[in-house]
C-alpha cells in the first residue's frame, strides 16, 4: 500500500510552524514556566510588564530574558534611559520593580510621549555592541554615532529576541560581567 506523502502539505506545514516545530519530527511541549504564552508576548510588545530584576533571567552574555524571550528594561531610577544589559546602574537596585518590554519600534513603555527614550550607553559598552567602546580614543566618534542611531530592531537581530535557547545564565549575586568586547553571534 502506498501512503500519501504529507511532508509538504501546506496546511500541515503551517500547523507545524505554529507549533514552533522548526524541523519535521521536532516538537517542544509548551511549558508555561519556560515559554511565554500569547498574552505575555503581546503585553511585552505593547504596555510592557512590571517585574523585579530578581524575577528575570540574567543571561551569561550580559542581556536579560524572561522565560524564552530577551527583553529591554526601563527603570524609574534611571529616567530618560532604557537598558539592554546587566549594567551597574540597574544592578545597584536588584529588588526594584522595572518595566520590561520587547518593543522594537515606537515608545518604550514607562516613558511619556514627550520624552525620547535613550538607550543606556553603559549597556552598549558592557556588551561591546558592534564594537561600541567609548574608552578608546579611536572608537569614540564611531561609538557616539552608534549611540545616536541605535536601533532596537537591529539589536534584536544581533541578540535574538525570541526564542532564546541554550544560553547559560548566572545569578545576580555572582560578580557582574567584567567589561568585555564580547560580540554575541545569536543563539543558533
Ligand atoms: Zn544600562
Amino acid at each position: 500500500m502506498k501512503l500519501p506523502d504529507f511532508t509538504e502539505f501546506e496546511p500541515f506545514v503551517a500547523l507545524r510552524q505554529q507549533m514552533g516545530a522548526r524541523r519535521q519530527g521536532h516538537f517542544e511541549l509548551f511549558d508555561p514556566k519556560r515559554h511565554l504564552n500569547g498574552r505575555e508576548r503581546s503585553a511585552l510588545e505593547t504596555t510592557g510588564l512590571k517585574r523585579s530584576l530578581s524575577q528575570l533571567r540574567a543571561l551569561a552574555d550580559g542581556t536579560w530574558a524572561i522565560k524564552n524571550s530577551r527583553i529591554l528594561i526601563y527603570s524609574a531610577h534611571t529616567p530618560g534611559h532604557y537598558h539592554l544589559a546587566q549594567c551597574p546602574s540597574l544592578l545597584t537596585q536588584k529588588r526594584q520593580e522595572v518595566v520590561i518590554t520587547t518593543r522594537r519600534q515606537g515608545q518604550i513603555p514607562g516613558f511619556t510621549e514627550d520624552v525620547t527614550a535613550q538607550v543606556c550607553s553603559d549597556c552598549l559598552q558592557l556588551l561591546g555592541y558592534k564594537g561600541f567602546d567609548l574608552t578608546r580614543n579611536r572608537k569614540i566618534a564611531y561609538s557616539k554615532a552608534l549611540l545616536k542611531d541605535f536601533s532596537r530592531e537591529d539589536f534584536f537581530k544581533v541578540f535574538t529576541l525570541y526564542p532564546v535557547r541554550g544560553i547559560a545564565e548566572h545569578t545576580l549575586t555572582e560578580s557582574p560581567l567584567t567589561q568585555s568586547n564580547h560580540q554575541a553571534s545569536g543563539d543558533a
